[in-house]
């Protein structure tokens, strides 16, 4: 999932690519940043995270960034 973030601190501006549904780390000052998904990406991400938890072996979820960043 990808989201524009801007930080409340520093106003550092980045796209957050990352399966978080609350917090992004702030590359820049690193404070965690709410992230304001849509119901139907939070619906999503939580999907995501359930077929990943029931370890389907599909490429496109295995491959998804879970980074900090
Ligand atoms: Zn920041």
């Amino acid at each position: 999932m990808i989201m524009e973030i801007k930080c409340n601190y520093c106003n550092y501006e980045w796209k957050y690519k990352g399966m978080r549904e609350y917090y992004a780390q702030c590359p820049n000052c690193r404070c965690n940043v709410r992230i304001y998904w849509s119901e139907e990406q939070l619906e999503l991400i939580r999907e995501i995270k359930k077929e990943k938890e029931r370890g389907v072996g599909n490429e496109q979820v295995n491959n998804i960034d879970e980074g900090e960043v």
